[in-house]
């Protein structure tokens, strides 16, 4: 089954200008902007500019180009931020997917949370 990008998405909406964002970071391939309710002291979105629905959509479609953009921006934001392991207290990467990953935008996005203990991953049920 293939995946149906809904152009009307909010993350759609501020690739296209039709709503403002705090950009941190955009190059040809990938844009990087605050979330709206961040979670923690440093909350930042990277979001590929292609139409991409999920992380396995975007893995699985998109051009090299555009994958390796995303992630060189990704290590860039986050050494920028100050937050990587290796000289800083480190940072969570998530990306929700679907229904049961609770993904409320239907663009896929990586979400980078730092600057407090996150605690553990997962509830225990
Ligand atoms: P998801 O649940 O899809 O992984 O997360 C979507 C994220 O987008 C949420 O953390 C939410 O706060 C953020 N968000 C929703 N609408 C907007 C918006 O208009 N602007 C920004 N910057 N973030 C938004």
């Amino acid at each position: 089954m293939a995946y149906d990008y809904d152009d009307q998405n909010i993350f759609a909406k501020i690739l296209r200008g039709e709503i403002p964002n705090k950009t941190v970071a955009e190059t040809d391939h990938t844009l990087a902007f605050a979330d709206i309710s961040p979670q923690a002291p440093h909350h930042v979105l990277v979001i590929p500019k292609g139409a991409y629905v999920t992380a396995d959509h975007f893995a699985a479609d998109a051009s090299d180009a555009e994958i390796v953009d995303f992630w060189r921006t990704f290590a860039k934001i986050a050494r920028d931020l100050g937050v990587t392991p290796d000289t800083s207290d480190g940072y969570r990467m998530i990306s929700n997917a679907g229904v049961h990953g609770v993904q409320e935008v239907p663009h896929f996005h990586v979400h980078i949370v730092a600057g407090r203990p996150l605690g553990r991953m997962l509830q225990a049920q």
